[in-house]
């Protein structure tokens, strides 16, 4: 007979099966809907030449090269054992190794990163740069984690993912949950297994490989896809015009450098706790000091500036962002998913802003997109917008295999080349196929189009 304790272990096991049955199905969805979103705006390319169908591209390049899953065992400062999940989908290499990052977040799971991975072939192909797509990641959450304890779990994953990459077959990368301190443990203990100085990962710190600019590269990025997408589409300039800015990260505090540069005039940005809105202009420097040294939450920030306003995100719009609130000229949603919601694009355009760009990613809900694209807004998605962060890293890349290191202007240079050129080609591309002037349709046909083609020349 089973006695309590053997019941409840039997509960506990029962409990885990059925987490695992509900995760694993559950977790696919998301790739499926982003699949659907985009195989649907991909019809125009598909119908326009029949090699597409008759080289199955659309079957071939949707399931991923492999999937590599992996045990991440490590302790903690009290010596307890933890067990985390370790991926790495490598999902094409058509154009290139196999490029994008890795997210250390409880969240992270098969299906996202399946997600994720697919996004940034495309993400990738739109650069023109020699960099196919992927991603990776664990579940483990680096939050409130000791520095100690984050060291002993990188160093334990790369036991395990330097068996699968290298600089010309699989380059990762950061993102969330993974910063300077987390690449630095991971490429740290590559040497120690390997004995290599490689290119192996991007988002070094810049005293071994890293790029300069590479922390600004997303945010300049943004800005520069943006003045060119304006100049495109006949509209003014953001010189000398109110701009809303969301965010407070790196990818917000750089957009609203570049756009200071510019001499247009960023009011507001925001944490995960509240807004600032500035109708001045936002104190850049204080910002940066609050955010990057000091690690505060923005409500500090009306300490040393009384005039401006912080809106607590318990007072927000009800099914919207602060932000979005503001009149503006131009948008650019620069912190998290889903935070602009079809509540704020009707404010956008009714506020008579004229474009919205997408630093960070998947910031619009598919309502709030379909809303921007019935409307007259320039509306420029992140796939496109954003891949200034992974332009620069392919720039590392070419620096380490190179040996060698170029100067902040040089990376900058490239990098508004790479924007420019990204921009003409979504441009140019929905003209091409008939949705002129919808970005969102010219970004995937581009980008697939890039890697369709290559995988057709180079058969199966
Ligand atoms: P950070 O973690 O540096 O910054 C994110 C910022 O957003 C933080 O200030 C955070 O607040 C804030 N935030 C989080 N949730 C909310 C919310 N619900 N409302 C308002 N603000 C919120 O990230 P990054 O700046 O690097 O990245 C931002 C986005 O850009 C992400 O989607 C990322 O995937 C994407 N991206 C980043 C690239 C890069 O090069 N860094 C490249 C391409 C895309 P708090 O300070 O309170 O945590």
């Amino acid at each position: 007979m089973k006695d309590a304790k053997t019941k409840e272990v039997h509960k506990e096991i029962a409990i885990e099966i059925k987490k695992h049955k509900e995760s694993h199905r559950m977790e696919h969805d998301v790739f499926y809907q982003a699949l659907e979103e985009v195989l649907y705006s991909i019809v125009p390319l598909i119908i326009s030449d029949e090699k597409y169908t008759i080289h199955s591209v659309v079957k071939r390049l949707t399931v991923p090269d492999r999937i590599i899953k992996f045990k991440v065992e490590w302790f903690d400062d009290q010596q307890n054992v933890h067990v985390n999940n370790g991926y790495r989908v490598q999902f094409n290499n058509t154009l290139g190794p196999y490029k994008g990052g890795l997210r250390f977040h409880p969240s992270v799971n098969e299906g996202i990163l399946k997600f994720l991975g697919f996004e940034q072939i495309l993400k990738n192909a739109l650069t023109g740069l020699p960099i196919g797509g992927a991603k990776g990641g664990s579940d483990f959450d680096p939050k409130g984690k000791s520095d100690f304890e984050v060291m002993k779990f990188c160093t334990s994953f790369m036991k395990e993912l330097h068996k699968y990459i290298g600089p010309t077959m699989d380059v990762p990368a950061g993102d969330i949950g993974v910063g300077g301190r987390e690449i630095g443990y991971l490429f740290g203990e590559y040497k120690k297994i390997t004995s290599k100085f490689d290119g192996v990962l991007t988002g070094k710190p810049n005293f071994f490989g890293g790029s300069l600019m590479r922390p600004q590269a997303t945010g300049y990025g943004v800005v520069y896809f943006t003045e060119k997408m304006l100049e495109i589409e006949g509209k003014e300039s953001l010189e000398g015009k109110v701009c809303t800015v969301s965010g407070a990260g790196n990818v917000a505090l750089y957009t609203i450098e570049k756009l200071i540069e510019l001499g247009a005039i960023p009011v507001s940005c925001s944490d995960s706790k509240g807004t600032i809105y500035d109708s001045r202009g936002v104190d850049l420097e204080l910002l940066k000091d609050l955010k990057f040294n000091r690690r505060k939450s923005l409500v500090d920030y009306i300490t040393t500036h009384p005039e401006a306003q912080y809106i607590p995100v318990s007072k927000y719009p009800k099914g919207g962002h602060a932000v979005w609130n503001f009149e503006c000229h131009a948008a650019f949603p620069c912190a998290t998913q889903n935070e602009l919601t079809e509540v704020d694009a009707k404010n956008l355009v009714k506020n008579a802003c004229i474009s919205v760009s997408e630093g960070a990613n998947m910031p619009s809900t598919p309502e709030a997109i379909a809303y921007f694209l019935k409307s007259d807004i320039c509306f420029a998605p992140a796939k496109a917008a954003n891949a200034g962060g992974v332009a620069v890293s392919n720039f590392e890349m070419s620096q380490n295999a190179a040996m060698q290191k170029w100067s902040f202007e040089k990376v900058d240079r490239k990098l508004k080349g790479t924007m420019q050129y990204i921009c003409t080609n979504v441009s140019e591309t929905a003209k091409e196929y008939g949705v002129e002037g919808n970005y969102v349709d010219g970004a995937n046909i581009a980008g697939f189009k890039r890697v369709a083609d290559a995988m057709i020349a180079e058969g199966i």
